[in-house]
């Protein structure tokens, strides 16, 4: 079974940009949130389990999710969205370990935004956090999605571990500030866990 390595990063850090370049060294890179999208609409286990604690109505009649229910309901609502992240995280936990087992590789990625936060690092071998400063992270992400204001992205950040917390916790940095070469990083991190395997 491959090594199980995390990829995380405040919104705007770059993780995103960074699997990309694991990806293209062959590495199988699993998507977090992708994933908790798909399953929430396709996997009847948690389906149930939002069913249960959302209403009926969290579904449309045509079985898929009912986004906009949803997003009402958790909307400045703390523990809602707390009840939502108890149901979802566990089910990708879940998900990502069977991927895992499934996949022919040293050692996979695991890319999510929350990972400290929910106590991911458990199940992982090793996390990868991708670190920059929050003024170019602001200002990346207010350049990738225009409509989003400044203020939604001081609210998400707020929600986020910051960024220096989480270099203390992560096993390796990758320094994504506008001077730093993402790749020769990269590399390094890969040589090291492909002779860790
Ligand atoms: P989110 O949590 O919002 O998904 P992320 O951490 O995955 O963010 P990316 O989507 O990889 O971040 O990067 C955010 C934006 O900044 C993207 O538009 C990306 O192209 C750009 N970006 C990332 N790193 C750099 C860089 N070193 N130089 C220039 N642009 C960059």
């Amino acid at each position: 079974s491959p090594i199980l390595v995390g990829i995380t990063g405040g919104i705007g850090s770059g993780k995103t940009t960074v699997a990309k370049i694991f990806s293209i060294l062959g590495i199988p890179v699993y998507s977090a949130d992708d994933r908790a999208k798909w399953l929430m609409g396709n996997d009847e286990e948690l389906k149930n389990q939002i069913k249960n604690a959302f209403g009926s109505e969290s579904y449309l009649s045509d079985s898929s999710l009912n986004r906009s229910f949803l997003a009402n309901e958790v909307f400045s609502n703390p523990d809602k969205v707390k009840t939502i992240n108890s149901l979802v995280h566990p089910a990708v936990g879940k998900d990502f370990l069977t991927w895992a087992s499934q996949q022919n590789s040293p050692y996979v990625l695991k890319e999510a935004a929350l990972i400290f936060e929910t106590g991911g690092e458990k199940a992982l071998d090793y996390v990868i956090n991708v670190s920059s400063p929050l003024k170019i992270r602001i200002a990346r992400t207010l350049m990738r999605d225009p409509h989003r204001s400044e203020e939604q992205v001081n609210q998400i950040i707020n929600q986020q571990l910051p960024d220096e917390q989480k270099n203390k916790l992560a096993d390796f940095i990758i320094k994504n500030t506008d001077n730093k070469l993402l790749i020769p990083q990269a590399l390094k991190i890969h040589q090291h866990l492909i002779a860790a395997k």
